[in-house]
């Protein structure tokens, strides 16, 4: 009788090949040259959100959840021009505050939510914005994005906020993957240098928004495109050069 061959060691599945490629560490080298390029071209860059202080600030980017940055701008200007303050926002109410920015989608929930907010840092934080992450996703309407937001504009710390222009430039320029805002941002931590930190969490939002967006991305005119490997480019721009100058917004 002839004897049973064992089977080889079988072919890596498609599958398995993708996890294997969504777990290599991007080239540190691109990463480095990715940011430096980012930095150069936008070397102030600045968020669009209008805010007077780190209490308008917070209150702007609670509003801002599934809203525009114009959108929140228009009725914030009013809004922080009667109360920039917890203790001034309280006051003014909340029927006051749903009348003043009654043209942002789910204002009724974000009025609540700027005055109990308001109510709380009054209580537990001598009406200061806290600086520790714990008690900022403590405050009503106050989660993780909202958290690193405040954290890194008005304190300047290194984290990183993961919307949706983040993620999705994050996953083209391969340097991060993973199917959660929160995975993207443990990732993106673990690779962007710290040099970069203080301002990346901007350059990718606006790369994000301006160039890289979702359904045309404007690969001609992007400073990284011969670094990106994304199936969605769609521009010829050569093999990468390291070190290439680029141009400052003006
Ligand atoms: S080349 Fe295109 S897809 Fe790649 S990062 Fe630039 S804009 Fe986005």
């Amino acid at each position: 009788m002839p004897k049973a061959v064992r089977p080889g060691p079988s072919p890596p599945k498609p599958a398995r090949a993708k996890a294997r490629k969504r777990r290599a560490r991007p080239n540190p080298a691109r990463v480095d040259e990715i940011f430096r390029r980012l930095a150069a071209e936008r070397p102030e860059p600045k968020g669009e959100l209008e805010y007077v202080n780190p209490y308008t600030l917070l209150v702007a980017v609670v509003l801002s959840a599934q809203a525009t940055d114009a959108g929140v701008n228009k009725a914030t200007r009013g809004l922080f021009k009667a109360a920039d303050s917890p203790k001034k926002m309280v006051a003014l109410g909340l029927v006051e505050v749903e009348q003043r920015i009654k043209t942002i989608g789910l204002y009724r929930n974000k009025a609540k939510n700027v005055i109990a907010l308001s109510e709380k840092l009054i209580a537990e934080h001598g009406g200061q914005v806290p600086r520790e992450r714990e008690a900022l996703e403590a405050l009503p309407g106050v989660g993780r994005k909202t958290a690193n937001v405040v954290l890194n504009i008005a304190f300047g710390e290194p984290t990183m906020a993961v919307d949706t222009h983040v993620f999705r430039v994050a996953h083209r320029l391969e340097l991060a993957a993973g199917k959660t805002p929160l995975e993207v941002e443990l990732g993106l931590l673990k690779v962007i240098p710290d040099k970069y930190m203080r301002h990346a969490h901007h350059w990718l939002i606006l790369h994000g928004r301006y160039i890289c967006q979702a359904r045309k991305p404007r690969c001609d005119q992007c400073v990284v495109c011969d670094l990106c490997n994304s199936a969605d480019k769609w521009f010829d721009c050569g093999p990468p050069q390291y070190g290439r100058a680029i141009e400052a917004q003006p």
